[in-house]
């Protein structure tokens, strides 16, 4: 038993097969999933999904990419969208600069509103951040200061100084797909000084198939491939993981009834 904690179901590589895909994952052992919000705009289309199968969750949130469409998102909207008992979760907001396709600040500005929403809900923050570590450390670090909120890094990609901060301000560290690439070493090895009690493991689908996917389209189905090759980088068995994992998202995703 497994459960994605990310992934992006309202996408249009899934509008043809959507059912089959749920069904898929259900076999694969995969008993939730976690959709994620990219615009607030799109939150109708999102919340739907997730009203139409028991065991799939969902976001409020605007992507860093999107920050500068979605300013006139205040944190109490967040608050309030959240409220849905499908809503499990604010984001995924964060700062991404190696595309930088919105202006940094807009991105910032962004993921304080969030941070402030989660605060307020107690609901986790969906963390994005790329090629933003010292930024991403140092907003945490100060937005903590005013009092905490839950939060995990998605999709982890950063330095081991980031892992370490984020830890240490209570974060949990969610691996993809890019962990199982064979120039991840660095990643892998990231992954073994994480206290098991933060691991967390998603697919980001449609982006980002682990092997032997690489390249194709991503499914839930296929995060547990991701956490195989956790478990060999932390040195425990597939359905250690797989309770470690399980165990570690229920407890971050706290609205999110165990099924
Ligand atoms: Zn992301
Ligand atoms: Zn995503």
């Amino acid at each position: 038993m497994l459960i994605d904690t990310h992934c992006h179901l309202d996408f249009p590589d899934f509008d043809a097969e959507r059912d089959e895909i749920i069904e898929r994952a259900r076999q694969a052992g995969v008993t939730q999933m976690v959709t994620i919000s990219t615009r607030v705009k799109r939150f109708e289309t999102i919340l739907a999904i997730a009203e139409k199968y028991e065991n799939v969750f969902c976001s409020v949130g605007t992507h860093p990419h999107n920050a500068d469409e979605e300013l006139d998102i205040t944190a109490a909207d967040l608050v309030r969208l959240s409220a849905h008992p499908k809503v499990v979760a604010i984001g995924e907001a964060g700062l991404d600069y190696f595309y930088d396709n919105a202006p940094r600040e807009a991105q910032a500005e962004g993921l304080r509103r969030h941070i402030e929403a989660a605060r307020e809900t107690g609901l986790p923050l969906v963390i994005h951040s790329r090629s933003a570590d010292e930024d991403m450390a140092a907003i945490l670090t100060e937005e903590a200061g005013k009092g905490a909120f839950p939060f995990l890094l998605h999709c982890f990609s950063s330095g081991a100084d980031l892992a370490r901060i984020g830890v240490d301000l209570g974060g949990y560290v969610s691996f993809s797909g890019i962990l199982t690439f064979p120039k991840s070493q660095e990643l892998r090895d990231i992954a073994e000084t994480i206290p098991r009690d933060r691991l967390i493991v998603e697919t980001d689908a449609p982006y980002l198939a682990p092997k032997p996917f690489r390249g194709k389209r991503n499914e839930p189905a296929y995060v547990a491939h991701t956490a195989d090759v956790l478990a060999e980088s932390i040195g425990v068995t597939k359905g250690e993981i797989a309770e470690i994992t399980t165990e570690n998202a229920l407890r971050i995703f706290s609205k999110m009834p165990r099924l």
